[in-house]
């Protein structure tokens, strides 16, 4: 076996390197190069995961020497919370460091049956969609799978904390940022969230939305979670005009990939498709989509537009969007209206962006969407 400073600076430059970012396989293999047993990925994936112990201190059953040679290996650094916003319908809206002056959010939805955690994947977007605030702001950075991981253990300690004794249920990759951008690591975060040894999150849980990025869409079938795809409009002219994505894949070839990813998982794909006042809101353009829709195995989620400064659309009204609920499910469709939530801390779909591009969004606890309902606090970092 290899004394362990020797190796060690054979990898200065990835060190210590952040825990979370690690598989249990990775980890193993990660341990296995300082000469470490299998076992010991286990014993920590343990402390971390079920006992939330994160201070190599107090991991008490690894001896005294390994725990000094651990700190110089792997460090468990979680995006910082910078600002926590609680909405009057419950939603919560996380605001992280994520260093260089960077922020991305999260945003934790309750319901009845399931507590929902939205979270980022990018800083920016380069997808530029014409309607949503994230694609104002060009691409940053990729997150790395530790701070998208980072982002679900931040959410859920704050959640143990507040002691409401709810835990989150649900993952859907529709913060900010396009998830199939940074395909690696939106994957490998997947893969740690879900492991039996850590999060033990059920992949029927996790949904990745995304915009039509048809080559990397069939990892979506292949890691078996939910795909969700951005439709937005009724036809190659309309979507076009609103993504430009659609310029690169449009809706023939975007539809054919959706059947490939049926054919592989037998899940339905959820179809979002945000309204737009006399853009994509007319019974008319109800008609035409369920038409586009009528192969593909989807249910249907409705967005009424989440209006933000400077974004040129507006929001239907209410009887437009009940009008077009109601035409879609006339005509057969599985259609589901989507409650907004979050709007008084700015939280809702489409609503996202950092607050360095923004200063806008900086002030939200006293905004005038929310009238002085909302709530803001710094967050707690949690004692591990
Ligand atoms: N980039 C991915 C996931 C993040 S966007 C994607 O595009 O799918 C998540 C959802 O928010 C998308 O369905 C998008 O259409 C919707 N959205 C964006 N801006 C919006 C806005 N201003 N109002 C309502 N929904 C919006
Ligand atoms: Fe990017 Fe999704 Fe916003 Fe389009 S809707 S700009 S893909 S985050």
């Amino acid at each position: 076996m290899m004394p362990m400073n020797q190796d060690i600076s054979a990898h200065a430059d990835i060190l210590p390197a952040n825990f979370y970012s690690f598989t249990l396989e990775d980890l193993q293999a990660y341990l296995k190069k300082f000469g470490k047993e299998k076992f010991r990925a286990q014993q920590i994936y343990k402390w971390v995961y079920e006992s939330r112990v994160s201070n190599i201190d107090e991991m008490s059953n690894l001896s005294k020497d390994f725990r000094g040679e651990l700190k110089n290996i792997l460090n468990f650094d979680l995006p910082p919370v910078i600002k926590h916003l609680v909405s009057v319908d419950g939603t919560q809206k996380f605001l992280f460091d994520v260093k260089d002056g960077n922020t991305v959010e999260a945003v934790v939805i309750p319901s009845d049956d399931r507590l929902t955690l939205c979270i980022s994947s990018e800083i920016g977007c380069n997808m530029a969609c014409k309607f949503c605030f994230t694609g104002k702001q060009k691409l940053k950075r990729r997150l790395t799978a530790d701070e998208i991981v980072g982002q679900f253990m931040q959410v859920h300690d704050s959640l143990q904390k507040e002691g409401l004794g709810r835990r989150i249920s649900n993952i859907v990759f529709m913060g900010m940022g396009e998830p199939l951008d940074n395909s690696d690591n939106v994957f490998k975060s997947i893969e740690v969230l879900h492991s039996q040894w850590g999060i033990n999150l059920s992949l029927k849980k996790i949904t990745v939305s995304t915009s039509g990025i048809i080559p990397e869409m069939y990892k979506v079938a292949q890691a078996k979670v939910r795909l969700a795809v951005s439709l937005n409009a009724y036809s190659d002219e309309v979507r076009s005009q609103v993504m430009p994505i659609n310029n690169k894949y449009p809706l023939k070839d975007l539809l054919e990939e959706c059947k490939r990813y049926y054919r592989a998982t037998g899940e339905k794909i959820t179809m979002e498709y945000v309204l737009l006042k006399g853009i994509t809101d007319q019974v008319e353009h109800a008609q035409k989509l369920v038409k586009l829709l009528k192969d593909i195995p989807c249910k249907i989620n409705l967005i009424p537009f989440n209006e933000h400064p400077g974004s040129g659309y507006e929001r239907p009204s209410d009887e437009t969007v009940q009008a077009f609920h109601t035409e879609t499910m006339r005509l057969g469709a599985q259609t589901l209206l989507r409650r907004t939530m979050g709007r008084d801390i700015f939280a809702a779909c489409g609503q996202l962006a950092t607050k360095i591009d923004h200063p806008e969004t900086m002030d939200i606890s006293n905004s005038k969407i929310g009238g002085t309902n909302a709530r803001s606090f710094s967050h707690r970092q949690p004692s591990l």
